[in-house]
């Protein structure tokens, strides 16, 4: 990141003016302060936003940012949680939100093409009358774009059976840091023409390019689902049971983990009548056909059966099975409610060495006496571990910074990674090296300058300095 961004001085306005009428090209400070922050609650000013709407805005726009050397940033809707969307190096904010057509949808090809700003809610609704859904289902569905959910390589309950955008995804559009445009990937579920690029700048956290338009992959729609709700004594049980559940051939469409702190704050939003004595849940989905369903839920009620286990049943209608998904989704904002600071992690391990990573969290919050409350994916082995404290106490602000570093350690050695889904952003830039060999880093460097030589997409972001 360079020391002081060079300011958007008078010579570059003259030129994004040329492009965008000035309804378009915000510069009143009030407008600027809510393209300034995102979700992860930090804050940094924009000198000027614009508002594309058409491909051939966003080439030229990153074209006078390239000529003048001036940081830009790609907004979708700033729901991520790492400071990604920040402008934390001044410059230009580009907010995709005008660009939200669906461009065409092609039901037997499996296909919808849409631009960046559609949000996946709108792909979702769009796709559902062909019988088809996109499957990348973030808990920000609802107003997140699909242009973040490339960029931050978004995921969900779902992504346990169907993946995540990398493996839902056709092709794309792109403008380089250069203001090349540039089209990759095929409209074939099958292609192995060239590098692949596409999949390169999913999770690139928008340093690499900015996506105009892709082509997602679109999936049947199960006929039917099934909601277990499995309670186990204590989390260790339950962490067990998730690699049994995952090492037998019915793949549950969502495997949810909660442990006793979760539990009691998703009974606070719902009463789902759990017994007192819950030290963990496990919300499982199965989804299939008519004819497959009920083979599929005896299969999974059969691995989810083991030592610890209190409680197996099933919700007995949609309507039961649509209150625990809300009880869960609640989870995340309603943490706040705990405690004002929290640090939301999201680190993925094997799914074998779940057991050790929830007990590992457990002792760390005892040793370090910060409060940690964990709940997540359990199938792809992705839990939220959050931190939570006072920020108006130095000694337990002081005391989260250890805490975290040793679960990123303990999540390393047990063959994890820092992030499952939530990206890198600001918050884990300087622990990245921990994980990612310095050769293997180097080169990423340099795939990052041929895409953006002067380095003035989103910088200070996803890469360590
Ligand atoms: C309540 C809540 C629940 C969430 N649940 C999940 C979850 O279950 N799974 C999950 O994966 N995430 C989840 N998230 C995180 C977040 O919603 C996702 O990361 C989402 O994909 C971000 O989309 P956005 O449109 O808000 O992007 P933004 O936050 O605006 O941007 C995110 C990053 O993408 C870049 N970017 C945005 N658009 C483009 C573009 N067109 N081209 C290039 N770069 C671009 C930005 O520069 C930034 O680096 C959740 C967030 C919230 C608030």
């Amino acid at each position: 990141m360079p020391d002081s961004p060079p300011p958007l001085g008078a010579s570059a306005l003259r030129d994004l003016a040329q492009i965008l009428p000035a309804a378009r090209l915000l510069l009143d400070p009030s407008e600027l302060l809510a393209y300034g922050y995102d979700n992860s609650r930090r804050m940094a000013m924009p000198q000027a936003v614009a508002l594309a709407q058409t491909p051939a805005e966003v080439k030229a726009i990153v074209g006078v940012c390239h000529a003048h050397g001036i940081p830009l940033v790609a907004r979708g809707r700033g729901t991520n949680t790492t400071g990604a969307a920040v402008p934390i190096a001044g410059g230009l904010v580009l907010s995709m939100e005008q660009m939200n057509r669906i461009l065409r949808i092609s039901p037997g090809d499996r296909l919808i093409e849409c631009e960046a700003g559609v949000l996946n809610s709108e792909v979702q609704a769009a796709a559902r009358p062909h019988g088809l859904f996109w499957a990348p289902d973030p808990s920000s569905a609802g107003y997140s774009s699909v242009g973040g959910n490339l960029a931050c390589n978004a995921g969900g309950p779902r992504a346990v059976k169907y993946g995540t955008v990398r493996d839902n995804i056709l092709g794309l559009h792109a403008i380089t840091g250069d203001g090349r445009e540039i089209q990759a990937g095929c409209t074939t579920t099958k292609g192995v023409v060239g590098y692949d690029i596409t999949r390169l700048i999913v999770g690139s956290e928008g340093t690499l390019a900015l996506i105009t338009r892709a082509t997602l992959k679109l999936l049947p729609l199960p006929q039917t689902r099934r909601m277990l709700r499995a309670a186990y004594r204590d989390v260790a049980a339950a962490a067990a049971a998730v690699a049994r559940l995952m090492s037998q051939a019915a793949i549950p469409s969502s495997l949810e983990f909660l442990d006793a702190q979760a539990v009691q704050l998703a009974q606070s939003y719902r009463d789902c009548g759990l017994s007192a004595d819950t030290g963990s849940l496990l919300l499982i989905e199965v989804d299939g056909t008519n004819d497959t369903i009920d083979s599929a839920v005896r299969a999974v009620s059969a691995a989810a059966l083991g030592a610890g286990l209190i409680e197996l049943c099933a919700a007995a209608s949609e309507a039961e099975a649509e209150d625990l998904w809300a009880a869960r989704k609640a989870l995340s904002p309603a943490l706040r409610t705990l405690a004002p600071k929290k640090v939301n992690e999201d680190v993925a391990v094997p799914v074998t060495r779940l057991p050790e990573l929830v007990e590992g969290v457990a002792a760390l919050s005892k040793q370090h006496g910060i409060r940690i409350v964990t709940f997540g994916h359990a199938g792809n082995g992705n839990l939220h571990v959050n931190l939570l404290a006072n920020p108006d106490d130095p000694a337990q602000m002081s005391a989260i910074t250890g805490c975290l570093e040793d679960v990123f350690r303990l999540v390393l050695q047990l063959e994890g990674t820092i992030s499952g889904e939530h990206g890198v952003g600001i918050d884990k830039r300087d622990y990245v090296a921990w994980e990612i060999p310095q050769t293997t880093l180097k080169l990423m460097r340099a795939i990052k300058h041929v895409f953006d030589p002067k380095g003035i997409l989103n910088p200070g972001k996803a890469l360590p300095d």
